[in-house]
């Protein structure tokens, strides 16, 4: 079942948006070689308790950190660590979600460490483009699958894939509610988008194949072809005016797409 939201709850969903924001932002300014993965985390816990927000992933499934914290071929679901340094070239997708009056917002955003090679920079700037598609399609009147099949189009045509194993979410006093929003599909298929529905659209795009296989630790995901992957995430209201990204700091301009 969907669950769709008042305006007022919606209204709620702003701050946690603005605070799961603002904890990317402040991350993705400390981004540089040299920082640790463990150090961008321990910014994003203070920068959500600051504003009097709770790391939505930290303890989530026993997720044990507030960032998810993947690098370069790693997908999502990489867990920060003191010892996890960054480097000159890498990219870094971060992903963090924050919960204010029992609301939640998640978004990500992979980053480039320095100077990166020109098909990482090229990664970033699609999945990034494909998101925007994908959020763009997110209004009433259109089908559910229109969402993923904007996202992959814009992928695909850059000669990249989309993951499959893993998906959007709806999203509201849960991290995640119905329905999946998959990053692929038919367009014109699934349930028709209606206002109050939130979702979390999340493009994850790699540059070589789309398969994917968990690590050991039970949580990192990474490319079995080796090659990178991005991970690009907005939470976004559909409303009667279209969508709304709430994962924004008004005032500061969309700082995450
Ligand atoms: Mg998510």
């Amino acid at each position: 079942m969907i669950i769709r939201k008042s305006p007022s709850e919606i209204e709620i969903m702003k701050e946690a948006g603005r605070v799961s924001a603002r904890a990317l932002r402040l991350v993705g300014e400390a981004v540089r070689p040299g920082v640790t993965t463990g150090e961008l985390d321990r910014i994003a816990e203070e920068a959500i308790r600051q504003e009097g927000g709770v790391p939505a992933f930290k303890g989530y499934r026993g997720f044990p950190r507030t960032l998810c914290t993947s690098l370069n071929e790693q997908v999502v679901h990489g867990i920060p660590s003191s010892k996890i340094v960054l480097k000159e070239g890498d990219i870094v997708s971060v992903d963090v979600g924050a919960v204010v009056d029992g609301y939640y917002g998640d978004n990500a955003r992979t980053f480039a460490v320095g100077r990166v090679v020109p098909v990482a920079e090229k990664l970033l700037e699609v999945t990034a483009e494909s998101l925007q598609a994908g959020i763009d399609a997110a209004r009433p009147g259109n089908r559910l699958f229109d969402i993923g099949h904007a996202v992959q189009t814009v992928a695909e045509a850059a000669g990249f894939s989309v993951v499959r194993e893993y998906v959007g979410h709806g999203i509201g006093r849960s991290m995640h509610e119905d329905p999946n929003v998959p990053n692929f599909g038919m367009a014109g298929k699934g349930p028709e988008l209606q206002p109050g529905m939130v979702l979390a659209i999340e493009p994850m795009v790699n540059a070589g194949t789309h398969a994917v296989e968990s690590l050991s630790d039970g949580w990192t995901v990474v490319t079995c072809d080796g090659q990178l992957s991005a991970h690009f995430e907005h939470t976004v209201a559909i409303t009667e005016q279209g969508p709304i990204v709430l994962t924004d700091e008004p005032g500061a301009g969309l700082t995450n797409g």
